[in-house]
Order: structure tokens, then sequence, then C-alpha cells
């Protein structure tokens, strides 16, 4: 595959800040957004929202960052070290995403300021334990997503989001148009979770157009972390000036890899894997 540029030594690197989660287990959340941004030779900045207690059996707790520190990790960033993109994950509460948005648009982060902001609407773990209280979703309709340059719910989350409930694609079609209606630039409906499909096909919509991503499918148990990978991949390639349709055509691929590398690890769901780039020149 085409990678991104990796900068040369002593060079600095392209910068892009995760707002999100961390997990303990070290395969989702933070964790897998910074592996993924240093294997695609990004420095990862990172402004914690959530600390959750968590393993490859599931979340069995989280710590919410107070809404102003979570505000003043961005604003400390973005003045000094600067980001070429920005992505949301977990944000666990209205508060928090209310505060985001907020230093969002003060230093010029989402689809009407400079630097581009990918947002992984993150309501639940593959396990099903929740990542968001059911009452920060008005939040995350109409304060978080309209900010998106781009929105990239899996099928769980565009069913709670939109109450749409995707099983073919004429289904993905209007979810999408349903999440452009919120005011995000572009949205992508994630076909990965549409089992009974043998393709895993993304749909991605700019309010005119439709662009089909379909790839074989990857049928494996380990691919926890495989939404915030693909996020972070394609708030890589947007820092390095990809047009959107070209950095989620990268991420997608991206994510293929990591999903084909995924190993084992404790009792329950593995990782996805960025490792797999350390073999390739
Ligand atoms: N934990 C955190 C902190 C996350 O941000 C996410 C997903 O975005 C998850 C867990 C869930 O990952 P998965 O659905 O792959 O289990």
């Amino acid at each position: 595959m085409k990678l991104l540029p990796l900068p040369a030594d002593g060079q600095t690197p392209v910068r892009v800040l995760t707002i999100a989660g961390t997990d303990s287990g070290g395969g989702a959340g933070i964790q897998a957004d910074s592996r993924t941004m240093a294997m695609c030779g990004v420095h990862a900045c990172v402004a914690v929202a959530a600390v959750t207690v968590q393993n490859s059996v599931g979340v069995s707790g989280f710590h919410e960052i107070p809404p102003q520190i979570v505000a003043d990790q961005v604003r400390s960033v973005v003045g000094d070290i600067g980001v070429g993109a920005a992505k949301t994950g977990m944000l666990a509460s209205t508060a928090i995403i209310e505060a985001v948005a907020e230093v969002c648009r003060e230093v010029g982060i989402g689809r009407d300021g400079a630097i581009p902001l990918v947002v992984d609407p993150v309501a639940a773990s593959m396990h099903g334990d929740p990542l968001l209280h059911a009452e920060a979703l008005d939040a995350v309709r109409h304060t978080l997503i309209p900010l998106a340059t781009i929105v990239t719910p899996n099928l769980d989350e565009v069913r709670l989001i939109t109450g749409i409930t995707v099983t073919d694609q004429a289904d993905a079609r209007r979810a999408a148009q349903a999440l452009h209606d919120m005011g995000p630039r572009w949205a992508i409906v994630k076909g990965g979770h549409l089992r009974s499909s043998e393709l895993s096909t993304d749909l991605l919509f700019d309010g005119e157009n439709y662009y089909e991503f379909p790839a074989p499918r990857i049928t494996t148990g380990n691919d926890h972390g495989g939404g915030d990978t693909l996020a972070a991949a394609i708030a890589c390639a947007l820092a390095h000036g990809y047009p959107v349709p070209e950095a989620v055509e990268f991420a997608k691929e991206w994510t293929r890899r990591c999903l084909a590398a995924s190993y084992d690890l404790g009792a329950g769901h593995g990782p996805v894997s960025p490792l797999w780039r350390l073999s390739h020149s």
C-alpha cells in the first residue's frame, strides 16, 4: 500500500491531536490512536477526556476528566505545538462535549476552521459497555457532529444517533444522509459490522455524492480498537493534506492491514495492530 511519508531524522513530524479516552489494556482509545499515529510517522498530541478501567474482556468503569482540564489540554497544545488535524473519540459526557466544542471553535479546529476534525462518536465498547452517558447523545448530534470535517460512526453508533438500523446499502445511504443533515462536511457509514455481507463496504457522503469503499472482509475476533485506528489514520492523512476521499481510502487500507496483523491478548478480544509497519519500509 502507499504509506504516508515519514519525517527525516531530526525533522519535526506532522502533529495530530487526539481528544479521547485511555484504554488501560492498550488496545483502543488514545493508545490505539497514538500507536497508529506513531506508525504513520506522525507526532501524537493527547488531550485525555476520560480514563477507562479496561482489559480484553471489557470496560469495568471510567473516570471523567474535568471539562475545563480537557479544554485546557487542547488550548495548550494548539497554541504552542500546533497540529495539522484533530480527532475526537470517547468524550463521555455532555459537559465534556460542550467544553471540547467550545475550545475547538476558539482555536480553529473543525469544519469551518483551519484544522480538520475527525469525529468518532464513540458510545460503547464492542462488549456493549457504555463509554458515553445516554443523555449525552443529544450533544453528540447537535454540538459535536456539526463541528466535524468528517464523522465516522460504526453501525451501532449510526442506530443510536440517527435511529436507522442499517442492513443494506440503501439503509447506509439513508443513514449517511441523516448524519450529513446534522452538519458535518462529510459523513462515513462504516460497513465493518454488517457481518451478513462478504464485503466490508464503507460509504462516504458529502451531501451530493456517495463514494463506496468496498474491501474483502477480514474475519477476526481480535478487532478491538479498529474504529479508533480508522479515524486516527484519516486524521493523519488529512494532516498531510490529503483530500477527504483519499484520506479515507488510505485509512481503510491501513486498518485492513492492522486487522490482518491483530493478535491474541488476554482472555477476550485482542487488538488490531499497526506494528506490521515496522517491517515495511
Ligand atoms: N475504550 C476506549 C477508550 C475507546 O475510545 C474505544 C473506542 O473508541 C473503545 C474502548 C472501544 O473499542 P472497541 O469497540 O474496539 O472495543
